[in-house]
């Protein structure tokens, strides 16, 4: 991981999942903590070895590759946990993802794994959308949902921190169907990023870019190329049942896993385009033939 200075005070941790930092005198601000012990204990280590404070931490949201190491500096360091109200929930209790990804039932020992569950940690104080002040750092925060419920995106010192509000292209590209919950809220938090003005923005996943809005732009893009893609699937076949859409689009984008956890994951993202569609009135829902199915309109 390689420890990037964006401005006066703000860096970036740059991995497969950044972490960012905010440094103020004898004060320091991680934002987000990584997925797991090893990773969190390289940025502790580059931070004691320049003689950076940690003071404070700041979770986006409650997504393992997100909060996984959280439980070390809660540990280690003298810390004031901030989080957004519902995330705090699932990172007080883990246990949660794997119970709602699995539709509420008990979960299965494989579906208990560190990418879908983290070590639990104590959140201290919750934000909302708004401005706060946690001692010399001032933020304005924005709730940014469509990838997690109530997922909190934060610029201080110029600098947009988003979580996983927006990937990059690269990314994207990568994982095809991207993990979100909703596509009609993801669209709507991205279009809120447009109105977002900083110096520039640091992703969970993907580089720090001065013109991140042309990364967001190309953000909507694919989520609407990926809506219409699913729409015209179902106004071809009139009805489609929930595991016929989630077998066509994980076919069709090629994303096939033999493992029910990551399953599980692209199972809640192609739902998360059905919600979007029922959302803008383009398609309906209903129980037929003890089967979920979606019907063209
Ligand atoms: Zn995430």
């Amino acid at each position: 991981m390689e420890f990037k200075q964006i401005n006066d005070h703000g860096y970036y941790f740059e991995g497969a999942v950044n972490i960012g930092y905010v440094h103020h005198g004898d004060e320091g601000l991680l934002i987000d903590a990584g997925i797991d012990k090893s990773s969190i204990r390289k940025v502790l280590r580059t931070l004691e070895e320049r003689g950076l404070p940690i003071t404070h931490l700041f979770i986006t949201h409650a997504h393992s590759d997100h909060y996984g190491g959280a439980h070390v500096v809660q540990k280690e360091k003298k810390v004031h946990v901030i989080a957004p109200k519902f995330e705090k929930a699932i990172l007080e209790n883990p246990m949660l993802e794997p119970l709602y990804l699995f539709g509420g039932n008990d979960p299965l020992p494989e579906l208990r794994n560190k990418f879908l569950e983290g070590k639990p940690i104590v959140v201290e104080e919750t934000i909302d959308e708004g401005k706060y002040c946690f001692n010399s750092f001032e933020m304005e925060c924005y709730i940014l949902p469509g990838h997690s419920y109530y997922q909190a995106g934060l610029v201080i010192d110029n600098i947009l921190y988003a979580g996983d509000a927006y990937f990059s292209v690269e990314q994207l590209q990568k994982h095809k169907i991207p993990f979100i919950t909703d596509a009609h809220a993801t669209i709507k938090s991205l279009k809120r990023l447009t109105q977002i003005d900083a110096l520039g923005g640091v992703p969970g996943h993907g580089i720090f870019e001065i013109d991140f809005q042309e990364t967001v732009q190309k953000n909507m893009e694919y989520h609407v190329m990926l809506l219409e893609e699913m729409h015209c699937y179902i106004t071809s076949k009139k009805t489609v049942t929930h595991e016929e859409l989630v077998h066509y689009f994980c076919s069709h984008f090629q994303v096939n896993t033999t493992q029910l956890s990551q399953f599980l994951l692209f199972r809640t993202a192609v739902t998360a385009y059905a919600i979007g569609l029922i959302k803008e009135k383009k398609i309906t829902q209903k129980i037929e033939n003890y089967r979920w199915t979606f019907c063209s309109n």
